[in-house]
Parts: structure tokens; C-alpha cells; sequence
């Protein structure tokens, strides 16, 4: 194994407070070499286009600290949902949407993690899946470069993307495959159903990952552990080590090599935890180095 190429991305999603040229800043502050960030107000439809001089300092300020466009994650609002069954609420959305996406790509950024859609229970399952696939192809249209990265979700209420199987048939239905991928979430993962505690159960749920979706596609992941138990469909982050999952998952992600080179983004409940939650990461990174130069 060649250990030069084994590079770990780990971050944390930073606050935009004051410009998205400040995020970059405050990720190395907590000795972050990855982050995510909102380049908009997250509970907001409208927002303000970027300033000129904004765009010129986050790239600046990127190129300053390391962060190349493969270690940022930024993360859409809120309110979109891509599968609404509602014309009014489903063409605002892509429109939002469209909209995020071309922030990403004034800011030189490939990736946009967002959540799936809802079926709200007025349209099937099957009916939001493809509403969303539409949505994702229609945006890819409208803006050059970026890569949608689908966010799988915990399965409160009617949100889709829960299971893996939500996931695989929005991508099958996405023309362009280069253009999507998936963010998993540990804390959804695990309140969705998917075992992480142990490492067989991290073996055997990220094989499943593999069969239905395929590994190729994981472009992001969400590092949380979770107040809530297994298969409980409720969204509730923790500090790592301190919920339901425990450490063991997240010394299996950090160690394995299929989790190289893609944002690894804490939004784990305690930020003042933050730079001691990478330090650990990194940690097992490097003890996983150096048992296989051994
Ligand atoms: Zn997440
Ligand atoms: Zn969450």
C-alpha cells in the first residue's frame, strides 16, 4: 500500500457568519483540513447574490490554507425539497436549488450536498423518487461542474433517502453519473436501521452500501453519533463516542482506505469538542498507517 497517497479529509461544518470567505478561517482554527459550510442563510428561500470581492476572498483564502475543492462541502437550505408533490413548493425549490448550485460553482466548489425530498404523503414513493431524479437532472442543465451529492437521511416523517435502495433509484434515474453522488450520514445511517457499532456490523453495512448504491458513488460523509437507537427514523446527532454508536465506527471509517480523500464533516453537538474529536480521527488514521507499514 502506497501511505503517501492515503489522505484523510476531516472537518467540520463552520459557521458563514459574517461572508463564506470567513468559513475557511475558522476550519483551520480547529485544525480541520476539510469543512462544509451554507453559502446562504440555511432557512431562507431568497438570498442576495456573492459579492465579487467575497468570492475573490474565499478563493484566496482557500488557496491560503490548503482547502482544495474536493476537502468542501457546502450544504443546501433547509426548505428545498426536490420531490415535493406540490407544483408551487416543487418549482420554488429547483429554482432555490438551481440557484445553490450556482453559488458552488461561482466559488469554485464541485460538490453541493443536499437532502433527497419528501413525499409528504400525497404522492408515492416511487412518484418523490423520480420527482427528485428530475429535479437533480434539470439543475445539472442549468449549471456546469457541480456534483449533487445526495444525503441519506434518518427516515423521519416522509423523507426518502433512508434506505439505500431511495438512494440507488434517484442515481438510476439521474442522467448524468458523473454528476452524482452520495453523502452518508453515520448518525442517519444508524437511526435508519444500517448497525455501526461494532466492526463486523460496520463491515456488513457498508457492504450492503456497496451492493445496492456502490461505493464509487460515496463522494462525502457526515461523521455523528447518535442519541437515538438503532432503526428509531428520528434525526438526532451526539458527540462521537458519547451516543449509540460509539467509537469503534468512527476508528473504522478513519482507518479505512475506502474512506480516503473525500470530506469526512463532523456536525456532532458539542463544536468545542470539535478539535479534539479530528485529533482522535487522525489519530487512527496514522495507526492504521503505520500497523500496514509494519
Ligand atoms: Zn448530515
Ligand atoms: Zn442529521
Amino acid at each position: 500500500m502506497k501511505n503517501e497517497s492515503r489522505i484523510k479529509f476531516i472537518g467540520a461544518h463552520v459557521s458563514a457568519a459574517g461572508g463564506v470567505d470567513q468559513a475557511p478561517m475558522r476550519a483551520r482554527e480547529i485544525g480541520a483540513n476539510a469543512f462544509a459550510l451554507f453559502t446562504k442563510n440555511q432557512r431562507q428561500w431568497a438570498a442576495k447574490p456573492l459579492e465579487a470581492s467575497t468570492i475573490s476572498a474565499f478563493k484566496a483564502n482557500c488557496q491560503m490554507l490548503g482547502f482544495g475543492t474536493e476537502q468542501i462541502l457546502p450544504h443546501d437550505s433547509y426548505l428545498i425539497n426536490l420531490g415535493a408533490p406540490e407544483e408551487e413548493k416543487l418549482l420554488k425549490s429547483r429554482a432555490a436549488f438551481i440557484d445553490e448550485m450556482a453559488r458552488c460553482e461561482q466559488l469554485g466548489l464541485t460538490l453541493l450536498n443536499f437532502h433527497p425530498g419528501s413525499h409528504l404523503n400525497k404522492i408515492s414513493e416511487q412518484q418523490c423518487l423520480a420527482t427528485i431524479a428530475e429535479s437533480i437532472n434539470l439543475a445539472h442543465k442549468a449549471v456546469p461542474n457541480v456534483i449533487a451529492v445526495i444525503e441519506n437521511t434518518a427516515g423521519q416523517g416522509s423523507n426518502l433517502g433512508w434506505k439505500f435502495e431511495h438512494l440507488a433509484e434517484i442515481i438510476e434515474q439521474v442522467e448524468d453519473k458523473e454528476r452524482v453522488g452520495v453523502c452518508l450520514d453515520t448518525c442517519h445511517t444508524f437511526s435508519a436501521g444500517y448497525d455501526l457499532r461494532t466492526k463486523e456490523a460496520c463491515d456488513h453495512t457498508f457492504a450492503e452500501f456497496d451492493r445496492i448504491v456502490g461505493m464509487h458513488y460515496l463522494r462525502a460523509m457526515h461523521i455523528n453519533d447518535s442519541k437515538v437507537k438503532l432503526d428509531s427514523r428520528v434525526d438526532r446527532h451526539h458527540a462521537l463516542g458519547k451516543g449509540e454508536i460509539g467509537w469503534a465506527c468512527f476508528e473504522y471509517i478513519a482507518k479505512d482506505p475506502r474512506f480516503d480523500g473525500i470530506p469526512l464533516i463532523l456536525e456532532t453537538i458539542e463544536p468545542e469538542l470539535w478539535p479534539e474529536e479530528i485529533k482522535q480521527l487522525r489519530q487512527f488514521h496514522q495507526q492504521a498507517l503505520s500497523d500496514s507499514d509494519a
